[in-house]
Formats: structure tokens, sequence, C-alpha cells
């Protein structure tokens, strides 16, 4: 069993984009599987994960802080690389959290970020 690491729900494997902010979001899977949507390479303090063009703007409107990372602005700590070439849609699955509509993948990014942030 998975929990939530912010709620402690049990996470449930479901279908999800390759987006690790937004894939979980039943309106993004559906865009994804109308092949609406693009994706990027992102490298946040060197993890490196996959986001759709939107998260990508997104994510430079953060606040460090809320990814545990202590000051500086997300200029310095984000790298936008390459759009993701997908020639085909896989399908994908991922525990999510029902409750918070989040993906395993990008609540251990988040932790690997934060440990980084404070090693
Ligand atoms: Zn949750
Ligand atoms: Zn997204």
């Amino acid at each position: 069993m998975i929990a939530c690491e912010k709620c402690n729900s049990v996470m449930e494997q479901r279908n999800v984009t390759p987006c690790a902010l937004c894939g979980a979001k039943e309106s993004e899977i559906k865009k994804f599987l109308n092949d609406e949507l693009r994706f990027r390479r992102v490298s946040v303090l060197g993890e490196r994960i996959v986001l759709c063009v939107s998260c990508t703007s997104k994510i430079m409107s953060y606040h460090p802080e809320s990814l545990g990372i202590p000051g500086g602005s997300m200029e310095d700590i984000v790298e936008i690389g390459d759009e993701v070439t997908a020639k085909r849609k896989q399908e994908i699955i991922d525990f999510v959290c029902g409750k918070c509509i989040e993906t395993r993948a990008w609540q251990k990014t988040r932790q690997k970020i934060r440990d980084k942030s404070h090693g």
C-alpha cells in the first residue's frame, strides 16, 4: 500500500499523462488522449521531470519555498529543456492520490528536491 505523503490517503493506480504536475487530472488525460498536449523536459535543481507546456510556465511562478527550497528564484533553479517528441501515445500508469490529485512520480521528485536543497 502506498500512502499520499500529503494527506495519507491510499494512492490508487490510474492512467496519467507524462506531466508530473497535472498528469493525474481527468481533463488533462482527455486532452492527452486527443493529442492536444505538448511536453517539455524540465530540470528542477537537477531533478529531471517532464511537464506539459502550461505547467512549464506555471512552475516558474512558484515560490521556491513551496518546494522546500529556501530562497532564490525559480529562474535559478529550473532549466527548461527540449520538447518531448513522443511518436505514439503510450499508456502511462502511476499511483495517484484521489484527494490531492498528485502522482507518486511528482511526490517522489518533490521529496528529492527537498532533500537536495537541505543537503
Ligand atoms: Zn493526498
Ligand atoms: Zn501539466
